[in-house]
């Protein structure tokens, strides 16, 4: 059986990791380099936490979201992860940090209750405000994003998939299974999956009805020496409590601390939008600005930007049309998924699993 990848994010590049291992012939296309860094895949590290206040089912799925890393990390030789813990801080009664807790509780994942003074000892480089607390579970950290799509490609390069970056696929006939490129090049699969992250509704026009984009700016900063150890050790911080969903991921394993808001974020196109704001380091910064002592110390590396697709109640959004199978799954959160999403995906393709089904666990219901 021929099946075609569109795609080498981390959904695309799982899939085929997964198919290549049942013996699929499989050739993954790609319009830019494979890896390739404009990909929201690609970044230094995604946060994986069980922390779902709204979605049970997506903070259970966490479960088996980490088994399937791990079962990665066996085929591949490497683990590309640091389980530093991740924590939430709470400023306001029912805030995110705050509703976490509950939805911890009721999926039963370990978890502690810092006070501010417990904040305070562990994270001497946070000034919070008094009435903070913690949410804290130890299990959960970062995934190395980058190198784990790096890794992923040279294996399917060993595993001899056909790799065939630069292609820009522009057309995708359903039925009959034949692909066009933009330079007018045909090929033709018995099953397709496109997972084309930010550009999918570009050729999927049945998602791009469901999806928003937006483009958003994270900022790599290196701390001043008197922090510097303090960020070594501290847990992810998925949220500084308030309402801008501010988070850090500490500087781990060879990787640069990193801190992104997501209130700071526009609607924008993944082939347009890419420039960055003259001030747009200090913009985010300012976020952060009562909560990081000594803020003003803090030492820019570079800014990234990065496109996400949010679609209703941010569930991963699996279309299926003849031949095709379209796959979104980001809504600021799909990375973490992506191990778990491969194996899934192969399974649908070669007819072993069914598409409906698949799309319901990957949906969040
Ligand atoms: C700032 C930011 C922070 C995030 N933080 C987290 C986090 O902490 N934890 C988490 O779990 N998730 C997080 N996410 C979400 C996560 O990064 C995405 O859900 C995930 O990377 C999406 O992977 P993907 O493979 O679907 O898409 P992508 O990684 O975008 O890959 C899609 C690929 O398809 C290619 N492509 C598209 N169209 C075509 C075409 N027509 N022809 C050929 N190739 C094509 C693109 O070039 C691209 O390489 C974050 C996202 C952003 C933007």
């Amino acid at each position: 059986m021929n099946i075609i990848v569109i795609g080498a994010g981390i959904a695309g590049l799982t899939t085929a990791f997964n198919l290549a291992h049942h013996g699929a012939n499989v050739t993954l296309m790609e319009q830019g380099n494979i890896p390739h860094d404009r990909a929201s895949s690609f970044d230094q590290h995604r946060i994986i936490r069980h922390f779902y206040p709204d979605s049970e089912a997506y903070g259970r799925l966490v479960e088996q979201a980490l088994a399937a890393w791990n079962r990665l990390w066996r085929r591949i030789g490497r683990i590309h992860f640091a389980e530093t813990g991740v924590l939430a801080i709470s400023t306001e009664a029912g805030d995110w940090s705050d509703r976490s807790r509950g939805a911890l509780e009721r999926i039963g994942i370990a978890y502690e209750s810092w006070s501010q003074a417990d904040l305070q000892a562990r994270l001497p480089q946070l000034s919070l405000p008094d009435h903070a607390t913690g949410v804290f579970t130890p299990s959960g950290g970062a995934l190395f994003a980058d190198r784990i799509c790096t890794d992923l490609a040279r294996n399917l390069r060993h595993n001899a998939v056909d790799l065939l970056p630069k292609h820009r696929v522009v057309e995708i006939e359903t039925e009959t299974g034949r692909v066009v490129t933009e330079s007018g090049e045909a090929f033709k699969g018995d099953q397709i999956l496109i997972a084309g992250g930010a550009w999918i509704g570009k050729v999927v026009p049945a998602l791009a009805a469901k999806i928003t984009t937006y483009r958003q700016a994270v900022l790599y900063l290196t701390a001043p020496p008197q922090w510097e150890a303090a960020w070594r050790q501290s847990p992810v911080i998925v949220d500084f409590g308030g309402a801008s969903g501010a988070y850090a991921l500490p500087p781990v394993n060879g990787s640069d601390l990193k801190i992104a808001v997501p209130a700071h974020r526009r609607l924008g196109d993944p082939d347009k939008d890419r420039s960055l704001d003259f001030d747009e380091a200090e913009t985010i910064l300012n976020y952060l600005r009562g909560d990081l002592v000594d803020v003003d110390q803090y030492r820019q590396l570079y800014l990234k930007t990065c496109f996400y697709t949010f679609a209703p109640e941010d569930r991963f959004q699996l279309h299926r049309e003849g031949r095709l199978i379209a796959y979104s799954g980001c809504s600021g959160h799909g990375f973490k998924f992506g191990a778990l999403a491969g194996e899934m995906l192969a399974e649908v393709l070669l007819g072993k699993a069914d598409a409906d089904q698949v799309g319901r666990v990957l949906g969040g219901y």
